[in-house]
């Protein structure tokens, strides 16, 4: 399982890559992207996805 950001919503503001514990999130041609393959969904090291606590904009950063 992995999270997803919703890129029509997103405002770019880049606060939710630097948070994510596995480097999942990056900005690919303009728009910030998860990495299916890297995202733990935080397991192990957080009680709350990190993208989704972080971002300022309500129900961008969701289950994919
Ligand atoms: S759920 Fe966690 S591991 Fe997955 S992209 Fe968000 S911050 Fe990174
Ligand atoms: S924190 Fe939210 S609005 Fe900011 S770049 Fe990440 S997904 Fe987009």
């Amino acid at each position: 399982m992995a999270f997803k950001i919703i890129a029509s919503q997103c405002t770019q503001c880049g606060a939710c890559e630097f948070e994510c514990p596995s480097g999942a999130i990056e900005l690919k041609r303009d728009n910030y992207v998860i990495d299916p393959d890297k995202c733990t969904e935080c397991e192990g090291a957080f009680e709350t996805q990190q993208c989704a606590a972080v971002c300022p904009v309500p129900k961008t950063c969701v289950p994919a």
